[in-house]
């Protein structure tokens, strides 16, 4: 076989985006999977992006990467998530039809230059402990690289678990890679154990859609991609029901066949998308849940009922979903389970996912313990682009907190490690409010450029996206109204003589920015993603100074000592789980707070105001 500069095992969503960012790169790349149908699978649910995912799939659109073009493609229902809550923290989400996503994903990458495809299951790292150089497939096939990326996501010994019932496989309808687990060992990856799980499929026939609230998506839908205009694929609705008293009945005298409650799992599921078991157990007090029922395409009959994941057994499942409104006559197509999985301590990696021990090998995706497609989609780039720099001799580039929340995960996973899957949600990031969906392409897209990563179309389309940008900034900063003549606009404010820019009033909440659109036909001319951002931009220009100074205090102050008596519990404006934490682990000093998992900056922010108060109180 030919000798490859990179080979990319595992065809999923951190596979897909590790082989295509690398061959943009010029690396000659192999992407080794074990089935042609791996190629565009979403093994859970039907849906990309999400708060903080959201962001994580713009800043890889904006490196040029591939999720986003494949999502805008498929997506049969685009919602801007947090709409009435500050641009920062407004997440892009789409639903997504199935079928549409793996075949535009087979599209894009069956004829992607400088990327070969081949099928099988690989077994075995080649190479030494030292230096990886290629990989052993089951059928004895090797396959000679400079550099491996392992994206092998919840395959590695892979259990399922549907109450009592336990077998090996890396999803629904799949195997498991059982001895690439041992191989990683002999190379002295230190692995552990995780697991995640998804609710049963439902036939959409066996739903009585009568008196369900109907959910709709945006009259106006977001794109994912900066290369996008609209959606391609007719828009549908989804639909949402609750759980009630006699669901969580069912559920709490069947704790003890689930798989999770009955012991039979020892890996740590992901906080922040329970089991309905978890729910029922964890907010016993609540009496209801919500369940979004998500088609999965426009052709399938199949419905992903969102909120009820489980591994109880097949026939409490029915149990339950047909004491719920809607789904009382409901069939179950494929019942819901848990799967748990190897992963490697993501500590042992460098920040460009480089192993620190191993020269050539790249770890990327479900592998490092993070869950969902966005935060392995973003890993897999990272990865992608250091394995061909590693093959061109050239440094690894480093994604920083303070550039993009790709920073902000990889930071957070390498420095502190999982002990529970890792998702991406906007607190994670002290520099938000510069960190907004709107501008992934103003922050990374000359990276992107420098590096060889960006194609012709992409350069093409922010030069000139920039250049408009910039036009349209220097207009609203350099157009200054006094208060008379924006009175006569009957936009009101203070009397004081001062004239004010079109930038500073923009970043007013209270104007609104229609009365500026009608009045100045400078303004008006401007398109409307540039005053978008324009607007978004003003806005946060008041706050970004506190923000850059709230994070230099935090660098500045991490050998500052926390009061040992400090009463984590009834500290105002933590949440249970770091109030918990703090409670347990008692940090000596900030920087170590910093390391526990889950920590925000927020939050940190706050331990410093209460020690300093401590601190004034016993001055006092
Ligand atoms: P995957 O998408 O799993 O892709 C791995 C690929 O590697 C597969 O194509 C596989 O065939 C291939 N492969 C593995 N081993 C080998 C080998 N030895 N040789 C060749 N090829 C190999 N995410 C959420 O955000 N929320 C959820 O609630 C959620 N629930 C989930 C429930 C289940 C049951 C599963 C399976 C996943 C769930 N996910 C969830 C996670 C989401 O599917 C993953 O995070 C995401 O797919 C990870 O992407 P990846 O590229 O790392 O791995």
């Amino acid at each position: 076989m030919k000798h490859y500069d990179v080979a990319v095992i595992g065809g999923g969503h951190a596979g897909l985006e590790a082989a295509t960012s690398a061959a943009r790169m010029g690396a000659a790349v192999i992407l080794l999977t074990m089935r042609k149908e791996d190629i565009g699978t979403l093994s859970c649910n039907p849906a990309i992006g999400g708060l903080g995912k959201g962001h994580l799939v713009r800043e890889v659109d904006a490196m040029d990467g591939v999720m986003a073009r494949i999502a805008d493609r498929a997506g049969i229902q685009f919602r801007l998530l947090n709409r009435r809550k500050g641009p920062a923290v407004q997440g892009p989400r789409a639903q997504m039809d199935r079928d549409l996503y793996r075949k535009a994903a087979w599209e894009l990458i069956s004829t992607y230059p400088g990327l070969d495809l081949a099928f099988g299951e690989v077994e075995d790292l080649l190479g030494t402990k030292q230096r990886v150089t290629g990989v052993r497939l089951a059928d004895g096939r090797e396959v000679q690289a400079k550099t491996v990326v392992l994206t092998t996501g919840t395959f590695l010994r892979g259990t399922i678990h549907i109450g009592d019932e336990c077998r090996q496989a890396g999803r629904w309808g799949d195997g498991a890679a059982h001895k690439l687990s041992a191989s990683m060992e002999r190379f002295g990856l230190k692995m552990g154990r995780l697991k995640t799980g998804t609710p049963p499929r439902i036939d959409a026939n066996s739903i009585d859609w009568t008196f369900l609230e109907v959910q709709p998506g945006d009259d106006e839908p977001v794109m994912f991609s900066y290369l996008s205009d609209a959606p391609e694929a007719p828009q549908v609705s989804c639909a949402i029901t609750h759980t009630n008293a006699i669901t969580h009945r069912i559920i709490r005298e069947n704790l003890g066949k689930s798989a999770l409650y009955g012991g039979n799992i020892t890996g740590v599921g992901p906080r922040y998308c329970p089991s309905i078991e978890d729910k029922i157990v964890r907010f016993a007090d609540k009496e209801s849940h919500q369940i979004f029922l998500e088609p999965e395409g426009l052709e399938s009959s199949t419905v992903y009922p969102n909120g009820i994941s489980t591994s109880l057994p097949e026939d409490v499942q029915l149990e339950y979903v047909r004491s719920i409104r809607g789904l009382e006559n409901a069939q179950i197509i494929q019942p819901g389970y848990a799967v748990e999985y190897d992963y490697v301590d993501p500590r042992s990696l460098d920040s460009s996912l480089a192993v620190r021990s191993v020269d050539g090998l790249f770890l990327a995706g479900q592998i490092n313990g993070t869950t969902g497609y966005e935060e392995a989609a973003a890993q897999g780039l990272v990865a992608g682009v250091n394995a061909a720099l590693f093959v061109q001799g050239e440094k690894p580039v480093h994604f920083s907190r303070s550039d993009s929340y790709i920073g902000v995960m990889i930071d957070d996973l390498i420095s502190k490690g999982v002990s529970e899957p890792y998702r991406m949600f906007t607190s994670r990031a002290e520099f938000r409010l510069s960190l907004r969906a709107d501008n992934a392409d103003q922050r990374l897209t000359p990276m992107a450029m420098q590096l060889g990563c960006a194609g012709l179309e992409r350069v093409e389309a922010f030069t000139r996206r920039q250049a408009a940008y910039e036009a349209a900034r220097e207009t609203c900063e350099s157009l200054r109204l006094s208060p008379t003549q924006l009175s006569r606009m009957c936009i009101h404010v203070r009397q004081d003589g001062q004239s004010r820019s079109v930038f500073s009033l923009l970043g007013q909440s209270d104007i609104d920015p229609n009365r500026l659109i009608a009045e100045l036909p400078q303004i008006a001319a401007i398109s409307a993603a540039s005053l978008n951002q324009i607007k978004n931009d003003a806005l946060y220009s008041q706050y970004t100074e506190r923000q850059n100074r709230d994070a230099d205090a935090l660098k500045a102050n991490a050998q500052m000592l926390l009061d040992s008596n400090l009463r984590y519990d009834t500290l105002g404006g933590l949440s249970a789980e770091l109030s918990r934490k703090l409670q347990e682990r008692r940090p000596a000093n900030l920087a170590e707070a910093s390391r526990i998992e889950g920590m925000t900056p927020a939050a940190l922010t706050l331990l410093i105001a209460a020690s300093r108060s401590v601190v004034r109180s016993h001055a006092g």
